[in-house]
């Protein structure tokens, strides 16, 4: 697809829009070679949070973000996103990009911009998306130790800077595009959620999960649905926090004169100062006119209560959970670093900032990696709490700033904990698996040759190859440890699923040949349900080989397991009419836009801004 059937429109760039004189021109060359090869990276000039978050002298806070180098075709396209200039209001493209000469190469003309320039100027708009867009998909090809690809048959995502006037931004699987929108505020300026770097990056991860976990856009249990949002609040959260300007900035609150010392940084304090503040500027945009800022999720209440109640059950405010989770654990990972810091008295707030960051971009890096310890669909958060712990141990094992400690307690506080025996650890198992037949090489890329050792092991891996069976996707990883030394591993996902009404699965689940290791479960029918709906269940796996082709572990949630049918049957009705018939279970949302309608702003909702 080109720029011009993107749009569907074949109109000429307006020549009356005049494109601003900018200020300070930097030339950042991309192909510097040196002696240890051409540049890997360059750097942007992006807005740290939005614009609404200023520095000492009132100017809009800016920062410089480490951005891959890459070859850059005019008028800003890379290898893998492709930023296009439109004009909603005319429905028609837009000023003309200028960020990329003739000759390839990539300039950043706005270190030295006014407020003004940055606010007004298309091509800023367009690096600042463009910066951080990229500066996400890097930290999880990163942290996953591979290419990772979209969820659409295509190597570019449509970056679309102003996509429409209306104060909302979305992914778009069948537009392969982030869209931006923007609004006016009651004073009649103009607020772009293309300048708010949380707002990119939640989109980002959102095309980013897509791709990696198609299957939980399935309807699945009800932390599934919460995953998508609060990954991607997550995401969002960590990659502000990993800019030290910004974590600086907020510090300066703590104290004025620049130094820093142990009894600024209790955590009481750097929650409420730092990591509030922070947070209370997030989703202007698009989460504010969802009423609840980011902020609030990070104060929820500690305690399971969120489990049962009603508000919880709706996809928005699970993932609040997952959010709260992160957060504490982050404070805690910059809390740990601060005391080493400090064990002198005192360090500079620039220091203590750059701790705060560092401790962002480690956690960042350890929730991205657990999406491949992560089941491929019947997602529940337990999983993620256990993948981060399985995925941190196999890269290092030592854990010497006890950062999983962190993390499995900051989840404890909301009761999330790690299911017992969820991942297997296949190669502690007393039965070997079975090689014969089997070719090393050819699981590394042939899902045939991986399902035929599913299929020569399925005992071994508890699943039931009588039901419909298929992988997914077979991925390999290759990752360092902080030890210098590689890990490889080949991240298998396969799918199981059972289409019946649901009096036929009640009835199989009363066969104790039917039922997953022995358990005494059956598929629980909330009263009055009909029974004669069709349902569609769903099991699966991930099995983690390692660099010899041996399975080490096996993340199952296997299709026979009647209490997680049941607790997913329960939910499903809660949203299934009385009069529905067919089936229920099995459709994706309407594909192409399931984010689009997840943010859309509530029309009879005041506005805010
Ligand atoms: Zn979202």
């Amino acid at each position: 697809m080109t720029t011009a059937e993107f749009f569907e429109h074949t109109a000429p760039v307006a020549d009356e829009i005049v494109d601003e004189i900018v200020s300070d021109e930097t030339e950042v060359p991309v192909d510097e070679a040196s002696a240890l090869g051409p540049a890997r990276h360059i750097d942007m000039t992006v807005i740290a949070q939005d614009p609404t978050v200023k520095d000492e002298k009132g100017r809009i806070l800016r920062a410089k973000v480490r951005v891959a180098a890459d070859r850059f075709l005019p008028p800003l396209q890379t290898h893998r996103f492709h930023v296009v200039s439109f004009d909603p209001e005319k429905g028609a493209p837009g000023p003309e990009l200028k960020l990329v000469d003739d000759t390839g190469r990539f300039r950043d003309r706005f270190a030295g911009s006014s407020d003004r320039v940055l606010l007004r100027q298309h091509d800023f708009h367009a690096q600042n998306v463009l910066a951080i867009a990229s500066r996400t998909l890097s930290a999880f090809e990163a942290a996953l130790g591979r290419r990772v690809p979209w969820d659409f048959e295509s190597h570019q995502l449509y970056l679309v800077p102003h996509g429409e006037v209306r104060a909302n931004a979305y992914y778009s699987s069948a537009k392969r595009a982030l869209i931006f929108g923007y609004a006016e505020n009651k004073d009649g300026d103009k607020i772009y959620s293309c300048l708010s770097h949380d707002v990119i990056a939640h989109e980002t991860t959102h095309a980013l999960l897509a791709g990696l976990r198609p299957g939980y856009f399935t309807p699945g249990l009800p932390d599934q649905g919460g995953f998508h949002e609060g990954f991607a609040d997550v995401v969002a959260l960590l990659s502000v926090f990993a800019v030290p300007a910004l974590v600086e900035q907020a510090l300066g609150a703590i104290d004025r004169r620049g130094v820093v010392t142990r009894r600024d940084v209790t955590r009481a304090k750097l929650r409420r100062s730092v990591l509030l503040q922070l947070a209370e500027q997030f989703g202007e945009v698009v989460h504010g006119r969802r009423g609840r800022p980011l902020r609030e999720s990070l104060e929820m209440k500690p305690g399971g209560w969120w489990r049962t109640n009603p508000r919880f059950r709706q996809v928005h405010n699970r993932g609040e959970v997952l959010v709260a989770a992160v957060g504490n654990a982050l404070l805690d990972m910059w809390l740990g670093r601060l005391d080493e810091l400090l064990k002198t008295g005192s360090a500079s707030r620039r220091l203590a900032a750059e701790e705060g960051a560092k401790a962002a971009e480690h956690l960042l890096t350890m929730v991205i990696r657990a999406i491949d310890y992560c089941p491929p669909l019947e997602f529940e958060y337990e999983d993620f709490l256990d993948a981060i712990i399985w995925s941190d141990e196999q890269l290092s094992p030592d854990d010497d700033h006890g950062y999983r400690k962190s993390v499995r307690d900051a989840f404890a506080v909301y009761d999330i904990g790690r299911p017992p025996q969820q991942i297997v650890e296949v190669s502690k198992l007393p039965v070997r698996p079975n090689y014969e037949r089997f070719n090393f090489a050819a699981m590394r890329s042939d899902r045939d040759e991986v399902f035929r050792f599913v299929w020569e092991n399925d005992e071994l891996l508890g699943i039931s190859l009588q039901f419909q069976t298929g992988v997914e996707s077979i991925r390999p990883s290759i990752r360092v440890g902080p030890d210098g030394f590689v890990v490889q591993e080949t991240v298998v996902t396969y799918v199981q699923q059972l289409d019946a009404t649901v009096a036929e699965l009640a009835e199989l689940s009363q066969d104790p040949d039917h039922r997953y290791r022995g358990s005494s479960d059956v598929l629980e029918v909330p009263a009055g349900f009909d029974q004669e709906l069709r349902l569609g269940i769903y099991g699966g796996g991930a099995i983690i080989f390692d660099q010899f082709g041996r399975p080490k572990l096996h993340q199952h949630k296997p299709l026979l397991d009647w209490k997680r049918q049941s607790a997913r049957l329960a939910f499903l009705a809660e949203k299934t009419e009385p009069s529905a018939t067919g089936s229920i279970g099995t459709q994706r949302y309407a594909r192409g836009e399931p984010f689009a309608a997840l943010h859309r702003p509530d029309p009879f909702q005041d506005e805010r801004w």
